[in-house]
């Protein structure tokens, strides 16, 4: 872990199947536009609600240490991955593990796209995710943040916590921050699909990631183009 030992601290969950820039630059920009002392990427070990990953835990883990090892203000945490817990990984258990991890008054943000947003009520216990952390939602294009209106109860919630950057280190969690990022309208499904079909990724994910899928031949049609 190279983040400081105190200051706000970003946890951002995915499959990263693979880890793409539009990824890094929401860690990036995260961090500048809420002032967070690091950025912790935390891949998923079998997701929730989605299909299964293409990529193994191993593959998809080793592609975000590789992409984020050369930024001192990111970090890796492999235990969702490593653990070889079967079950499926629920944020809520994420960050009661990162909450334990550091402590009670260490002011977390839970950093998600506003698609993923959007969909907070299907989580699992979805309401705790309030009192483990705060949540900072980054404006992804074609995803505006839906669950702003409305009497939805993530609307409702919406409403009564949401907060500016400034607000986040006054409390360990429990604010919601909308923040605006570059619009990159990239996605993992796509990437997957161009390599599937034989095609470029190159500037769409970092060269360590390229590398990667190259050298391990990952993302390839069963014929192998
Ligand atoms: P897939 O296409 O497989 O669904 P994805 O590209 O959305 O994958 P995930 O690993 O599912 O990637 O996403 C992790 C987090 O990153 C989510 O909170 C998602 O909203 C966010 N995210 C992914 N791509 C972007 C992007 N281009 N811009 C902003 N946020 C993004």
């Amino acid at each position: 872990m190279s983040e400081p030992g105190q200051g706000v601290l970003g946890l951002f969950g995915g499959s990263f199947d693979p880890l793409h820039v539009g990824h890094l630059r929401l860690a990036m920009e995260a961090r500048e536009a809420l002032g967070l002392a690091g950025v912790c990427f935390i891949p998923a070990g079998s997701p929730a609600l989605r299909a299964a990953p293409q990529g193994t835990a191993a593959q998809r883990l080793a592609m975000v240490e590789r992409a984020v090892a050369a930024e001192p203000g990111f970090s890796v945490d492999a235990g969702e991955v490593t653990d070889g817990a079967a079950g499926p990984s629920y944020t809520v258990d994420t960050l009661e593990r990162q909450r334990r991890l550091h402590g009670p008054q260490r002011p977390l943000v839970l950093l998600l796209g506003a698609d993923a947003f959007a969909r907070l009520e299907a989580w699992q216990r979805w309401r705790d995710l309030f009192e483990l952390a705060h949540i900072a939602v980054a404006t992804r294009p074609g995803h505006e943040l839906i669950a702003a209106a409305g009497d939805a109860p993530l609307a409702r919630e919406f409403a009564a916590r949401r907060g500016e950057a400034a607000d986040l280190a006054a409390a360990p969690a429990g604010r919601i921050v909308p923040f605006a990022i570059t619009a990159l309208e990239i996605s993992a499904t796509a990437i997957r699909r161009r390599l599937e079909m034989g095609l470029s990724v190159r500037y769409l994910v970092a060269d360590a990631v390229l590398d990667y899928i190259h050298s391990h031949q990952i993302y390839r049609t069963p014929h192998g183009h």
